[in-house]
């Protein structure tokens, strides 16, 4: 990409501040839960209707894909913006504060709403120079992972026209303003759910010799499922089950009939992830069965691991240090344990997922899901300029991924 361009994309991402910031605070003080997105699909095909970008409402429910076909033929790359908020109380004053008790936007969506925004407008201004088109994915209901698998049932990346490859932002903020972190294979891991009910046989406190406890048989199959962690998985290869859940009985003298325990199951391996339903099974049930009770193990696949394709990551490190210097992108050591669901999209055409820097300049930096969540807004720019920098070179007439 020559210079002039790579010139004029710094100047108008930056120019746009004003314009992305307003809409990163009227959506962060208008936060919906996932799939009662209204009011920011509205907002979304309200400021990119002046554009004449080709816009599709009631995706997978209540996403927006929006079309940017370029002047010339070309392959189609798709940008990925989640919409959706959390069910927290926001703790933060500022003016822009959540004016819905009980949701905030702890996690940056409406930031990754207001930067897709702004790349819209200005890879619009550059269409002339597209050698392929943009599909801007809005996609409701990230955090309770039913988002992308709808979208996707929903066509965005088969329909006219097909997506080839797809990338996307996740504000972090604890990393530095602008700052591009990323990595090849596994950046985030897959999060199933769990939920174990040990039946035993209830009765008087005083007489268990007549009862089978659930109590302690549960608490054996909390530790072994520890164990099964530690013991049974290639420590390079992480594994994290966390009990976060356990319920049984309703009072002092009385054993209960069941223990309920739950929690979540997090791998970053694909074939790991694929055998841990039937380990833990027979690990539970052999365990109740050890002291005569049964159990019921229900496990719900969640979202799958979010898979870089080393390729498109290694095309985004050369751009982005390309244009914004070496120091521009950090190397991620490890995946982090969190879960995302671009890893659908991931499952099915190319691309990249990437984390953007966005810690507070002058306060105390909370991680993402905390009700005193908050970004430096200064990357929101950036996330504007590095989404169209990557759209720019992937539908440049050079472009070369390997
Ligand atoms: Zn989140
Ligand atoms: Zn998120």
């Amino acid at each position: 990409m020559d210079d002039s361009v790579l010139c004029t994309i710094r100047e108008r991402a930056h120019a746009l501040a004003d314009f992305v910031i307003g809409m990163r605070r009227d959506i962060h003080a208008h936060p919906e839960l996932g799939n009662q997105e209204q009011r920011t699909p509205a907002l979304i095909v309200a400021a990119l209707k002046d554009l004449g970008l080709e816009l599709h409402e009631g995706v997978g429910g209540t996403g927006v894909v929006a079309i940017l076909r370029g002047a010339h033929t070309g392959p189609t790359l798709a940008l990925r913006a989640d919409m959706d908020a959390l069910p927290l109380n926001e703790e933060a004053d500022r003016p822009y504060r959540s004016c819905m008790p009980g949701v905030m936007h702890a996690c940056g969506h409406d930031g990754h709403v207001a930067m897709a925004l702004g790349a819209a407008r200005v890879l619009y201004d550059l269409r002339d120079r597209l050698h392929g088109n943009i599909k801007f994915l809005f996609q409701p209901a990230e955090e309770t992972y039913g988002g992308a698998s709808e979208m996707i049932a929903a066509g965005c990346l088969s329909a006219d026209p097909a997506v080839d490859a797809v990338f996307g932002l996740h504000l972090e903020p604890l990393g530095a303003v602008g700052e591009l972190r990323l990595r090849d294979g596994p950046l985030m891991a897959s999060s199933d759910a769990l939920r174990i009910v040990v039946k035993g046989k209830g009765g008087h406190a005083s007489e268990p010799h007549d009862c089978i406890d659930p109590v302690p048989i549960a608490a054996h199959v909390i530790t072994n499922l520890q164990t099964l962690v530690a013991r049974r998985f290639d420590v390079k290869s992480p594994v994290v089950i966390t009990i976060t859940y356990l319920q049984a009985g309703s009072a002092f003298n009385v054993i209960p009939e069941e223990a309920i325990v739950a929690g979540t199951v997090r791998t970053v391996d694909p074939s790991v992830r694929a055998g841990m339903r039937a380990t833990i099974s027979e690990l539970v049930h052999h365990t109740a069965a050890a002291f005569g009770a049964t159990a019921e193990v229900a496990y719900v696949d969640g979202s799958g691991v979010v898979m870089n394709h080393a390729g498109f990551a290694d095309f985004v490190r050369r751009v982005i240090r390309g244009t914004r210097g070496a120091g521009a992108v950090v190397e991620m050591p490890h995946p982090v344990m969190g879960a995302e669901d671009f890893g659908l999209y991931l499952e099915r055409v190319p691309g990249a997922f990437a984390f953007l820097g966005a810690r507070p300049a002058h306060q105390e930096a909370f991680p993402c899901h905390h009700p005193r969540f908050d970004i430096d807004e200064r990357a929101l720019p950036e996330g504007v300029e590095i989404f169209s920098t990557v759209a720019l070179e992937y539908l440049g007439r050079e472009r070369r991924t390997s």
